[in-house]
């Protein structure tokens, strides 16, 4: 199920530097010649709207979070007649979509087309072939979208509590089914199920109650809506204490197995490689970032380290260099003003040096993380779906409220000066913030309601060396030793994710790569070896959506030649929506 579009700072980094590696991707694509015809394109605009407006009936919560708030009444149910008519839905859209004559579409409609048409079948597949919804638990949760009722601004506070009475008296019924539908479950996702549920709780103890006080809704209205709101909580409470209770009973493997991974791969990354080939680039980017770390860790060596005999050792080298300079960082109390500072100076930087066009009229605000994302990451991007583009997007900073000062220090280290700009660049500027300006900005909603993660991802992950080869940091060999030990966490998502869920890796060697190979701390080690037993492919986005970003511009140079401009790549990459990279292929090479 897709939640609304919350980018993680602590889950999204880095890039890699293009290998050479071009296996199996210079054939040329041939010319579509769309003759945009506009009743095709008008009854196609139609019918688009009728299937969306059609499945947020079905997946209410999805559609609250996306800013469309015709359903904000109902809660998904997921039963046998719910399925039923999501298959019905879904097959008969497959079926009116192929009696489009296509070459009639504008190319804009032509992609939406092909992005709707692999949704649904990807849809179909989740819900008739791997079936999450009978193993893994915390796909049942309605705090999430209760907490975005209650915080977004979007309508008055008593109409959206309005809503949200008649939803949650469902809230029982959701969770009788949740436990009906949940047959034999992975455990690590049963508990996740039970962190989740319970960390949410205080949404409706506390965060709703204190709204509906504050409101203006009659007496009647307040004890009822408080009255049910005590029964959800006992249901969330009782499902929590199901899953406790089956737990030790559930074995299913969070593995996903080979032959899952390489269709859910196919399903969700929507590369042109397979996720084995992708793998394998992966482990060779492996072995030319730590010969570049290498060379660069070499010549900073007598400046921080002028009376110490070099180690032999080139992994050991590197550690070395890289601990001294991770001690360059802001205090704590800084760490938001720094922020803030940093972002008008990477405007600066991109309009100097002619890099893509920002909108001076679509500012960045950098706030402090409001309180229903305490904890959850350092900083993160939220922005309001493409059904609430008035909405504003948000740069949300950490505070470090109820940290240890060891955990401060560690993160001021992790998120040292040079650290620090990298980020700014993924999450902010030229990354995910001035992506989403230019998705929001593409016509269709269908390509921002199903963006590709890959091509999101891959796109910050590409700016970061963007940046640095326009000369951002001033070539600075910190600079870029910083940035080759960020990418690296990229490249070994994607052969972590790769070797758990298809070869059987075990804990202890996974950590010891990630600390080893990859300079990872230990804790950020044990927290990606958490995160990648109960997600599944996600942590691939990273690496391939770069990876395909920096191949293509590599092939448009070779295509325009000398006319080859950095600006119109830029721009022609993001001026589609967030489709996949090898749509992009095609549009650009045609
Ligand atoms: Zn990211
Ligand atoms: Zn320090």
């Amino acid at each position: 199920m897709k939640k609304t579009l919350l980018i993680l700072a602590g889950l999204s980094v880095s890039a890699i530097l293009s290998c050479g590696d071009k296996s199996g991707s210079t054939s040329s694509t041939p010319r579509i010649q769309f003759t945009n015809d506009s009743l095709t394109n008008a009854l196609f605009d139609i019918d688009k709207n009728n299937f969306l407006e059609g499945l947020w009936q079905l997946s209410s919560e999805w559609a609250t979070e996306l800013g469309h708030h015709t359903n904000d009444h109902r809660l998904s149910i997921m039963d046998s007649n719910y399925f039923k008519r999501k298959n019905v839905l879904l097959t008969s859209q497959i079926q009116r979509l192929s009696t489009i004559d296509t070459l009639k579409l504008s190319q804009d409609n032509y992609y939406d087309l092909k992005v709707l048409q692999h949704e649904i079948q990807r849809l179909l597949w989740n819900m008739n072939e791997y079936r999450q919804h009978e193993w893994d638990p915390s796909v049942y949760n309605v705090t999430g979208t209760f907490a975005y009722m209650i915080t977004e601004n979007y309508a008055p506070l008593t109409d959206r509590l309005k809503k949200i009475s008649e939803r949650i008296k469902q809230v029982p019924e959701y969770y009788a089914q949740a436990k009906l539908n949940i047959t034999n479950a992975v455990p690590e996702l049963a508990q996740l199920a039970i962190d989740q549920n319970q960390g949410g709780l205080e949404v409706l103890s506390k965060n709703l109650v204190d709204s509906v006080m504050k409101s203006s809704l009659s007496p009647f209205e307040k004890s009822d809506i408080l009255e049910h709101n005590q029964i959800a909580i006992r249901a969330i409470k009782d499902y929590i204490k199901f899953l406790e209770e089956n737990k030790s009973q559930y074995n299913r493997s969070f593995r996903i197995g080979a032959d899952n991974y390489e269709k859910k791969y196919a399903w969700d990354i929507q590369s042109q490689y397979t996720a084995e080939q992708m793998y394998s680039k992966a482990l060779t980017r492996v072995d030319y970032i730590h010969q570049e770390m290498g060379k660069i860790a070499d010549s900073l060596w007598t400046k921080y380290y002028p009376n110490t005999d070099k180690p032999t050792e080139k992994l050991a080298l590197i550690r070395q260099v890289l601990d001294t300079i991770a001690s360059q960082h802001v205090s704590a109390d800084s760490f938001q003003s720094t922020i803030e500072a940093q972002i008008p100076e990477l405007v600066q930087f991109v309009n100097d040096n002619n890099l893509l066009f920002i909108d001076p009229a679509k500012p960045l605000v950098v706030r402090k993380e409001p309180g229903h994302l305490v904890g959850i990451a350092g900083a993160s991007i939220s922005a309001p779906g493409p059904y609430y583009l008035e909405g504003n997007t948000y740069y949300n900073v950490g505070s470090f409220t109820g940290w240890s000062s060891d955990k401060i220090e560690s993160y001021l280290r992790e998120y040292n000066h040079y650290t620090l700009q990298i980020l700014n660049i993924h999450e902010a500027i030229p990354g995910h913030y001035t992506q989403l300006v230019y998705a929001n900005n593409a016509p269709s909603k269908v390509k921002s309601i199903f963006g590709n993660n890959a091509m999101i991802e891959g796109w910050a992950v590409y700016t970061e060396q963007m940046m640095l080869e326009s000369g951002y940091g001033n070539n600075a060999p910190e600079m870029w030793l910083m940035w080759y030990k960020w990418n690296l966490r990229t490249v070994f998502n994607m052969i972590l994710d790769y070797e758990i869920h298809t070869k059987d890796l075990q804990e202890q060697e996974a950590v010891n790569k990630l600390t080893q190979q990859a300079f990872q701390e230990l804790t950020e080690a044990q927290n990606k070896w958490k995160r990648a037993t109960v997600t599944n492919i996600q942590l691939t986005s990273y690496y391939t959506g770069y990876e395909e970003i920096i191949e293509l511009r590599d092939l448009y140079k070779k295509k325009m030649g000398k006319s080859y401009q950095l600006k119109t790549f830029n721009e022609s990459l993001l001026s589609h929506g967030s489709i996949p990279v090898k749509y992009l292929r095609s549009i650009l090479l045609q």
